[in-house]
């Protein structure tokens, strides 16, 4: 397979597991166009609200290290308490939304960094219609929030095209051949957009649906029997499995 092929793995993908739906919203579940858990697949029209960017990018670091089931219930948890604003994060002490955030893990340090960024947010406040839009630099200028944070924050809560990269993207685009392995974020990043249009909602649903067939076929053990990408995939025709 080659770089160029990135725009056909894509298209594969979406054949074979549909419209994701990212970033999903729990405080709109079960309403509109929105499943039981706030997915809302194929509607690139939200997040629409500053409440609805703030409660992304407050997923986005609850999500850190940890499953997207651990981080939704602490959603669902902070809205259930009207906690899901950055006055209410700011007002809190740090120890007792670290109770609120357990179940997400790490999170003494999450819980610093939801402050970080609500106070980030606050600032914002203002300055264009609901809380502004950050700058890259900003946000990485915060402490707790990398590249991929940023990155997922920059496109989901925002809606820009950045394309996020993480530890599952790295791993099936090196064993499609597409990349060499070893590169920085950055250099990832930018051999994985030079191949592609740069478009907000293909960024968006490409990684989601990368997500998926990382968890469903290309584990760290890969189940390549029937996985969609195999004819081209380098790995499986080097017969390394
Ligand atoms: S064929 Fe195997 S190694 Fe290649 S992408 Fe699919 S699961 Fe991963």
């Amino acid at each position: 397979m080659t770089a160029s092929d990135l725009i056909v793995v894509y298209r594969r993908l979406l054949e074979s597991f549909g419209p994701q739906g990212w970033w999903p919203l729990s405080s709109l579940a079960g309403s509109g166009s929105f499943d039981g858990r706030g997915y809302h697949r194929g509607d690139f029209s939200y997040p629409r609200t500053a409440g609805q960017r703030f409660e992304i990018a407050m997923g986005a670091v609850l999500t850190q290290n940890t499953t997207w089931k651990n981080a939704e219930k602490v959603i669902k948890k902070l809205i259930g308490c009207g906690l899901l604003t950055p006055r209410a994060i700011s007002r809190i002490s740090l120890a007792e939304l670290g109770q609120y955030i357990r179940a997400s893990g790490y999170y003494n340090q999450k819980a610093k960094k939801l402050k970080i960024l609500s106070d980030f947010f606050l600032k914002m406040e203002g300055r264009s219609s609901g809380y502004g839009q950050p700058a890259r630099e900003q946000l990485l200028a915060l402490w707790g929030i990398g590249p991929e944070t940023a990155d997922s924050i920059l496109l989901y809560a925002y809606q820009l095209p950045h394309f996020v990269v993480d530890a599952y993207t790295r791993r099936l685009v090196a064993r499609l051949g597409l990349v060499s392995g070893g590169e920085s974020y950055d250099q990832f990043q930018l051999l994985v957009t030079g191949r592609l249009p740069r478009e907000y909602e293909l960024y968006s649903e490409f990684h989601a649906l990368i997500v998926r067939q990382a968890k469903s076929y290309c584990r760290r053990k890969p189940l390549c029997a029937d996985c969609p990408l195999r004819s081209g995939c380098n790995y499986f025709t080097a017969g390394e499995v």
